[in-house]
């Protein structure tokens, strides 16, 4: 795991009803730790990004959170991060988590997990960052979006290359080995951004 050292994760803010889903995050949290991979996350206390946060933290890991002023209170700020950023905006949010890692990952979740990862890829196809981005694909779960991607590439709005900005892994075992296997960042974020 020598070339990922932080890892940051969007997630539900809710848990959802799969207690599958819930037991992977806590099983990501621990490995995490046990990894001495840091866990970058949204900062707050509830849903799966509780869930991810508390074991990770539980199980002696370093944990950093990133949350706008706006949401301290609706989704709790975690007090007992590591660290924790309290940031101006969500877009804020998204900029400094992606600094933060060498590889950016999705749980389960809805809306905002969708929004993150979107943006996670499409900073991708633009050459501002090339992170892997893993999808824990729990149950199924990621399988409808990714099918929208296929449907994006067969009606010709892409090549196979989108597909490609997807590494999918069915458990966190085939998460932590695709880690195991990802490059080392070829330039940081921020000589990009800037
Ligand atoms: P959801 O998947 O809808 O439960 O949301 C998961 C997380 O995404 C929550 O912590 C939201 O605050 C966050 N989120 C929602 N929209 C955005 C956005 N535009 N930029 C950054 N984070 C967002």
């Amino acid at each position: 795991m020598a070339n990922i050292r932080s890892l940051s994760v969007y997630c539900g803010a809710r848990a959802g009803t799969n207690p599958l889903h819930r037991a992977a995050a806590r099983e990501l949290g621990r490995a995490l730790a046990e990894r001495g991979i840091e866990l970058v996350f949204g900062g707050g206390r509830v849903g799966m990004m509780g869930i991810v946060a508390d074991a990770c933290l539980a199980a002696g890991g370093r944990v950093v959170g990133i949350i706008p002023r706006l949401l301290v209170s609706a989704e709790v700020a975690h007090a007992q991060v590591t660290e924790l950023l309290v940031v101006e905006n969500m877009h804020e949010r998204k900029r400094r988590m992606v600094e933060r890692a060498d590889a950016v990952a999705a749980l389960p979740g809805a809306l905002g997990t969708l929004d993150e990862l979107m943006e996670m890829a499409t900073w991708r196809q633009i050459g501002l960052h090339d992170l892997p981005i893993v999808l824990l694909d729990v149950e199924g779960y990621w399988q409808p979006l990714l099918r929208l991607v296929d449907h994006a590439i067969a009606e010709g709005y892409g090549t196979e290359v989108l597909r490609s900005y997807f590494t999918v892994a069915r458990t966190v075992e085939e998460m932590l080995a695709a880690l195991a296997d990802a490059p080392a960042p070829r330039f940081a974020f921020q000589e990009r951004w800037a």
